[in-house]
């Protein structure tokens, strides 16, 4: 089976509301694809209008963070019934930065994808290894953990329909790419860990995404990897060159 390529911009802390509008305006063309899913992972404030402002087009909008609860006492927090009703689609799970600045830990992290299913969210959910564990050679012991314990009581259904993004955290906002192979190899691991899970059949539906340092030079390689779905953009996705990123071939 053919899998179909996802391509996720995730603008982090980014972008006002108006420079958001005006960045979907700027992308719009150089975005068009037929041949991949194209999402703008955005802050809170932004979705309403990044929603407005790419209605008609090929891209989806995503959030990059939720709460697990519906409602109530949860100061600050957004819950997944919020962004569904906004016209979200996806909502990345994980990410690196929330894992290590806001302590967000398997558990929690399993609740949240729990959630993003019953409501009706895509999750995108990050995995990845710090250049530590890389050097002490327990990359992949690392993140099938992760794996493992971010889709306790997920079924395989779920599971054929979810992103799992694999971003080596020294990879991120660095500069630093992992090499063609190292992300080959750990997208090729994850998917495996997900046929001892699951089975055959949802490991090759999984989409499996590398990011860290995606730019539009590196980006044909990447993706032409036969475990490598796509990718999770930071930094590049705030520029004319995530059209290339998006039309890579
Ligand atoms: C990210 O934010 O998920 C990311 C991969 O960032 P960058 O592309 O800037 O390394």
């Amino acid at each position: 089976m053919e899998r179909r390529k996802i391509i996720a911009g995730n603008w982090k802390m980014n972008m006002t509301p108006r420079q958001a509008v005006a960045l979907c305006a700027e992308l719009k063309d150089l975005v068009k694809t037929q041949e991949a899913d194209v999402v703008y992972c955005v802050p809170a404030v932004d979705i309403v209008p990044v929603v407005e402002a790419v209605k008609g087009t090929n891209v989806e909008v995503g959030a990059e963070n939720m709460y697990f609860e519906s409602k109530g006492a949860y100061t600050g927090e957004i819950s997944a019934e919020m962004l569904v009703d906004a016209g979200v689609k996806y909502v990345i799970i994980g990410h690196s930065e929330r894992r290590d600045y806001f302590k967000e830990d398997d558990a929690l992290l399993n609740k949240k994808v729990k959630k993003a299913f019953e409501a009706g969210l895509t999750p995108i959910l990050c995995c990845g290894e710090t250049l530590e564990q890389r050097e002490t050679g327990v990359t992949m012991d690392w993140i099938r953990l992760q794996i493992k314990s971010d889709l306790v009581g997920i079924t395989a259904q779920q599971v054929s329909s979810m992103v799992i993004a694999y971003e080596p955290i020294w990879a991120i906002g660095t500069g630093k790419t992992a090499t063609t192979e190292q992300a080959q190899e750990v997208c090729k691991g994850i998917r495996d860990c997900i046929a001892e899970m699951y089975d055959n059949a949802t490991a090759e539906a999984v989409r499996i995404q590398y990011g860290g340092s995606v730019n539009a030079g590196n980006a044909a390689d990447l993706f032409a990897q036969p475990d490598i779905d796509g990718g999770l953009v930071g930094g590049a996705s705030l520029k004319a060159d995530f059209g290339k990123i998006v039309n890579y071939k």
